[in-house]
């Protein structure tokens, strides 16, 4: 399997790549005929630069951002982006400001939740979610309960990977989609095709990386 990666580029800047390899993996909440590797991505510095440079395209020229909330392991990316909004230029709304680098807590009940320090820092502030792959929903789903919650504006949601275009009626700025993965599938555990045709899962994945069985 680890042979078998292949490299796509994104079609919003070729420079952008991740690593490919298809197979039958497992998340808590899907079943992958893809694994996804961003690793280089959002660990190298001139790459994760490159991506945020990309990212920060859809809020540069129109969106208020206080703090950038990430998720997965990608607070490298969220701090270039944060880097890329405070740049001085034409048509830019944030030079000058100050954002927030944030992440949640997972609470024992399975909720996301802030320090105390932090609410009052977040409440009624214009806050962009980054997530590294969007596929289920779910952690994005929880994550906007969270927002909603601590009184945050949610200003955008960016990925690095994202199935839908769009979620719960609002834009994934996402720099890679179904369409850069021919014959990508997700399923519910329950419902794997995979499964069922008796195909053994291959890797558990996480946002640490991959397990092979
Ligand atoms: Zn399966």
């Amino acid at each position: 399997m680890d042979n078998d990666f292949f490299i796509i580029s994104s079609q919003k800047n070729p420079r952008i790549t991740v690593r490919v390899v298809a197979g039958h993996f497992a998340t808590s909440s899907a079943h992958r005929s893809h694994y996804i590797d961003i690793f280089d991505l959002i660990s190298g510095a001139s790459a994760a630069r490159d991506a945020a440079r990309q990212l920060a395209v859809p809020y540069r020229a129109s969106t208020l951002v206080d703090a950038i909330v990430y998720m997965d392991k990608t607070e490298i990316l969220a701090a270039f982006l944060a880097d890329e909004l405070l740049q001085a230029g034409m048509s830019v709304m944030n030079e000058g400001r100050e954002i927030l680098l944030l992440t949640p807590m997972p609470s024992s009940d399975g909720h996301f939740i802030f320090h105390r320090n932090v609410q009052d820092r977040i409440k009624n502030k214009n806050v962009v979610l980054m997530v590294a792959s969007l596929s289920t929903g779910d952690t994005v789903s929880r994550m906007q309960e969270c927002l909603a919650y601590y009184g945050c504006k949610l200003a955008g949601i960016s990925a690095v990977f994202s199935v839908f275009p769009e979620y719960d009626g609002r834009e994934i700025h996402s720099l890679f989609d179904c369409a850069d993965i021919p014959d990508y599938h997700f399923y519910k555990p329950s419902e794997c095709k995979m499964c069922r045709e008796g195909k053994k899962i291959d890797a558990i994945i996480s946002s640490e990386g991959y397990t092979k069985f």
